[in-house]
């Protein structure tokens, strides 16, 4: 059909109330949460765009799995179904399961790196990069320079920087025992890379006989921007490009939070028999058995078919039109923020839409806020909250100050999107009556999650 309206590719079973609340409610329940949207009941909240991970709509075939979940402690039958889904896709000799994707991180990174080695990826996620400082390592971000620039339209702005990786590989080889890709780049505003990237990547892997493991919780988003972006893609499956991206790298750690359509789970894939048998023994102390890796029988079962249905070409569609949608909308209003629009989330760029607002005054917050309190929706705050932070206690600009609306699968339709804008764009026009906000009360570490707010 040539139509160019994209529609949600499902119709909806079963719903779920949101509760609509007056400004001076959401007044109270901000002030109450001590201003930071973090400590808000999710009930409070109308649209939660706090994030993407494992907040998404399971189909009615991944409810029915539930029910076939086999619960034995070892062997179960769901572990097999998770295990041929996940080999099928990925091609890994290895698959072990884990709770959720840091888990996975947390195994390998235990299992491979002792104190001064080094990992580079394009960029490392937050989480991942603190397991390997935690093992007194170093966590080199090496995106192209493109990735920086958050105005900058880029097709493939998560790519790694192969001239910087190839110096990062002859100055500190030994030292690296492994090199990282995530796709897409979700600290670089859920940019994707691209296959010829990749291949790049995998070159100089095999020059320098280094292991490539691929950070892979969007997996599915990167191959649909490499069918819609790259040459010569697209003719093929999602699928079938997914499969290629993991035939280039040697293991990977996935969070099934994300593209996996579940709401908990994921796993460390790998080659590599060693490291593997190295892993397995520590999930036994920290996860569980290795056939079922911290997670139910029926969590596997929900996995296995949510990692078949996001490789689905009419649901990319619509996951990546539905986020780029969003983006356009704001972007025709004058509303600033990285482009082009990412995979799971927009990232708004509230230093330059508060130039006002110096970033010792947090302007993400004071971004988050306001559209918590106008119109019920909850963002994240990317910046200086979160990045300022310096491990002696002292306090300096984050590299962005971005306000991160993340879209979960399958739950808002287009009349919530619509809102979304509608609601941002009157935000970013009464700018000017924005003000910043000192911190009352923080944790010495990730205080993000956790501090509490003043206005100024
Ligand atoms: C979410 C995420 C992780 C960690 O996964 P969790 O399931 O939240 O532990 C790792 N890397 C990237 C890029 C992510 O987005």
């Amino acid at each position: 059909m040539n139509f160019r309206t994209i529609i949600e590719p499902f119709r909806i079973k079963s719903v779920e109330s949101v509760k609509f609340t007056r400004r001076e409610d959401r007044e109270a329940a901000l002030r109450e949460a001590g201003y930071n949207v973090f400590r808000l009941r999710a009930e409070d909240v109308l649209i939660d765009l706090l994030t993407d991970s494992g907040t998404g709509a399971m189909s009615a075939a991944q409810w029915g799995a539930l029910m076939q979940g086999d619960e034995s402690y070892a062997g179960s039958r769901s572990f097999y179904r998770f295990e041929s889904v996940v080999r099928d896709l990925t091609g890994f000799r290895h698959i072990i399961p884990t709770h959720q994707g840091r888990a996975a991180e947390r195994i390998l990174f235990h299992t491979i790196l002792r104190p001064g080695l080094v990992v580079p990826n394009n960029n490392h996620f937050e989480p991942t990069r603190a397991n390997i400082e935690v093992e007194a390592c170093e966590a080199r971000d090496l995106v192209i320079p493109e990735g920086r620039v958050p105005a900058l339209v880029h097709p493939f702005k998560g790519n790694v920087d192969l001239a910087a990786l190839e110096r990062t590989l002859e100055a500190d080889g030994d030292r690296i025992p492994l090199v990282m890709v995530t796709i897409t780049n979700n600290s670089g505003g859920g940019q994707p890379v691209s296959l010829e990237n990749l291949r790049g990547v995998r070159a100089l892997c095999d020059r320098y006989r280094k292991p490539l493991f691929l950070d892979a919780c969007r997996f599915a988003e990167n191959a649909y921007f490499v069918k819609l972006r790259e040459a010569g893609q697209s003719g093929r499956t999602p699928k079938a490009i997914a499969q290629e991206m993991f035939s280039l790298a040697d293991g990977c750690t996935m969070s099934a939070k994300k593209d996996g359509l579940a709401n908990i789970g994921g796993f460390l894939a790998m080659n590599d028999d060693a490291w593997a048998e190295a892993a397995r023994n520590l999930l036994i102390l920290t996860e569980g058995f290795p056939t079922y890796g911290g997670l139910a029988g029926y969590d596997l079962e929900a996995i296995a078919r949510g990692l078949e249905e996001v490789v689905e070409e009419p649901y990319l569609r619509y996951r990546i039109r539905s986020t780029e949608y969003l983006g356009d909308k704001l972007t025709a209003a004058g509303v600033p923020s990285i482009r082009p629009s990412g995979g799971h989330a927009i990232y708004l760029d509230a230093r330059a839409l508060l130039p006002h607002v110096p970033p010792l005054q947090y302007p993400g917050i004071a971004l988050v806020n306001a559209l918590y309190v106008e119109a019920g929706i909850r963002g994240v705050e990317i910046g200086t909250v979160m990045f300022g932070l310096r491990p002696d206690g002292t306090e300096s600009p984050g590299a962005m100050d971005l306000v991160r609306l993340a879209i979960p699968r399958r739950v808002y339709t287009q009349s919530h999107i619509d809102y979304v804008a509608e609601g941002v764009i009157e935000v970013a026009r009464t700018k000017d009556r924005l003000r910043g906000y000192r911190i009352a009360s923080a944790p010495k570490m990730l205080r993000h999650f956790t501090a509490q707010f003043e206005p100024l």
